[in-house]
């Protein structure tokens, strides 16, 4: 069986942020919506249950991009459930969090908050999948082995013990695990943040939200000042081996994927097609378009890779639709800029 059988691919279409003026003279730009993707993968066999999420924190790269590239993995035993770019908006701008830090948002949210559908949606899937564990992956400052208020390397438990959750044993299986094959090695940071004082903040994060549910959950953080892209994605990897062993998850092409990420991270070139007053017409790069006043532009497609988005260029990045007369955007993979285009107004 094709492994696309496997992929159901669902998502929900958010609520839309407009921002209005008083005019048609100028031109007027609908963006499609950012949704929150989620990607399900089975395997045959039955096994574990594993939820992971990448991109709470927008400039953790490697956490999500390898998150990303297990969506199209060989699974042949138990289900993964992948929400790659929980902050999409965070992404696009390449910032730890657009609207503020969302990892800090999980107990209480306000309504007004544009992470506030991201958020909800999140913790709607997990209370209706409930898997078996929940594994939120960051990109980290520093090497905690080496300072002891670094997050990179580590996997990071809230307790020693949690209800039934052996979170330290567990913990202590993956880092051994990974520190067979890792570099830079591996520690394991407990936040306490049920019984101690000094990690409190981290009963609003996801993790804790998760245990207070009664669902498992660890993070495992990279480090942000490994040299490339490959290590830290390489690091997730190495973390995540450990965590499927536990969970009962196989896929077939797990440890090639590891050994080849560059081979992996080359995706084809996005294809632009925008709906300018009905009519479709393919952008190319540093095109630049003249369109009459008045008109209504839409993203038809973007065909590419997941993540590909258009980027208006000094607008704020939670507004859907909006009008202006003379303005840059970038098609953007991610944190990074494909190509580039101009629309004015004549
Ligand atoms: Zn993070």
């Amino acid at each position: 069986m094709n492994r696309r059988d496997f992929i159901k691919f669902s998502s929900l279409v958010l609520f839309s942020t407009t921002a209005f003026a008083k005019s048609d003279s100028k031109l007027f730009i609908k963006l499609p919506p950012k949704k929150l993707n989620y990607y399900h993968i089975k395997g045959k066999q039955k096994g574990g249950r594993v939820l992971l999420i990448g991109g709470i924190h927008g400039n953790e790269i490697g956490a999500y991009k390898a998150s990303d590239l297990l969506i199209d993995s060989e699974i042949t035993k138990g289900e993964l459930l992948i929400i790659p770019r929980t902050n999409f908006t965070s992404i696009l701008a390449n910032v730890r969090g657009y609207n503020g830090d969302m990892n800090r948002k999980f107990e209480n949210i306000s309504e007004q908050d544009p992470d506030y559908y991201y958020v909800e949606a999140l913790k709607n899937i997990i209370l209706s999948y409930k898997p078996d564990v929940v594994i939120s992956m960051h990109d980290g400052y520093g090497f905690a082995n080496k300072n002891k208020r670094a997050w990179g390397q580590s996997i990071v438990i809230d307790e020693i013990v949690y209800k039934n959750f052996k979170l330290y044993k567990n913990a202590r299986f993956v880092m051994d695990e990974a520190n067979k094959i890792v570099k830079n090695k591996i520690s394991i940071i407990n936040t306490k943040t049920f019984s101690g004082f000094y990690h409190q903040e981290q009963k609003k994060a996801l993790t804790g939200w998760c245990l207070k549910n009664g669902i498992e959950a660890y993070c495992i953080e990279a480090s942000k000042q490994l040299e490339s892209l490959e290590d830290k994605i390489y690091t997730h990897f190495a973390m995540l081996k450990g965590f499927f062993e536990l969970y009962k998850i196989e896929i077939k092409n797990f440890d090639d994927i590891a050994e080849n990420i560059n081979k992996y991270l080359i995706l084809k070139k996005p294809r632009l097609v925008l709906d300018i007053n009905g009519r479709k017409i393919e952008v190319k790069n540093r095109e630049i378009l003249k369109v009459k006043r008045g008109s209504v532009i839409e993203v038809t497609e973007i065909d590419g890779h997941r993540g590909d988005y258009l980027v208006p260029r000094g607008v704020n990045l939670n507004w859907r639709s909006f009008h202006f007369s003379n303005l840059n955007f970038d098609i953007k993979r991610d944190y990074e800029k494909i190509f580039s285009i101009n629309i004015k107004r004549i």
